[in-house]
């Protein structure tokens, strides 16, 4: 019998990874496949709570301009990550899933706000939550709401989902001798500027011994290999 080693995990969806090949926007045939991914983890009886990206939409650091200010953006690419958290329910739905999202930013007409105490009973309930709407603020990543929304969440692990299968000594598109690390300390992944993550999340996983997993959405079953213990990426501890 598979039996997951983890009971509540966090996974961290980019825009990217809703993009598929595609320049911009959502791919439905990619949604669907991810939605079916997180499906066969949830059937193990693991409890999924999701923080999906907005990069494939809109990114607040590159946007920003003389006539755009940064903080504006930045709301503009939170607003994004509630777009592809609304496509990412409906997708899940589909399947027969129970999403549920929750937003930082309060629009009570589409999701409702965050509320702590509430995301957890519905991760009880078997409901897959999806956070929006990052942390709320401007001047973070996704990458940070993911590992502050994890460690609220009491989560076992967060899973990092990326196009590359893992995290390598230098870019492997860029440079084909480059190795993947399987496993990695968060010290090392901070001082050698492994473009794993930004350092605020990293340093929050770091300082809350909070485990990391870096995989690809891309590789069918990845995700169920993670939550059954196999080696799959690459693993950042303390
Ligand atoms: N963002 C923000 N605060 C947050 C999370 C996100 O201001 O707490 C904005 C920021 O402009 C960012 C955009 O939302 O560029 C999309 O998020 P991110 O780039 O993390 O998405 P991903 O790379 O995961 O697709």
């Amino acid at each position: 019998m598979t039996v997951a080693i983890y009971k509540r995990v966090l996974l961290k969806l980019s825009g990217e990874a809703l993009m598929g090949e595609d320049k911009y926007g959502i791919n439905q045939a990619v949604m669907r496949r991810i939605v079916l991914e997180i499906e066969e983890i949830s059937k193990l009886g693991v409890e999924v709570a999701v923080v999906v990206g907005g990069g494939n939409i809109f990114r607040g650091m590159k946007s920003a301009n003389d006539a755009l200010e940064r903080v504006t953006a930045d709301y503009m690419g939170m607003l994004a990550t509630v777009m592809n958290a609304l496509a990412l329910q409906d997708a899940m739905k589909v399947i027969g899933l129970m999403p549920r999202i929750q937003s930082a930013l309060r629009i009570d007409q589409v999701v409702e706000p965050y509320v702590r105490a509430r995301a957890i009973q519905y991760l009880i309930d078997k409901k897959i939550v999806i956070f929006a709407a990052g942390t709320g603020n401007p001047f973070f990543t996704t990458d940070t709401a993911a590992a502050l929304r994890g460690m609220e969440m009491n989560v076992d692990i967060m899973l990092k989902a990326t196009k590359v299968d893992g995290i390598y000594t230098s870019d492997p598109k860029v440079n084909p001798d480059a190795t993947r690390f399987h496993k990695l300390s968060f010290d090392e992944a901070i001082a050698k500027n492994l473009q794993v993550m930004d350092a605020t999340a990293l340093t929050l996983c770091r300082d809350q011994k909070m485990l990391l997993n870096v995989f690809s959405i891309f590789k069918a079953g990845a995700l169920k290999r993670i939550i059954v213990g196999e080696d799959e990426g690459t693993i950042v501890t303390v």
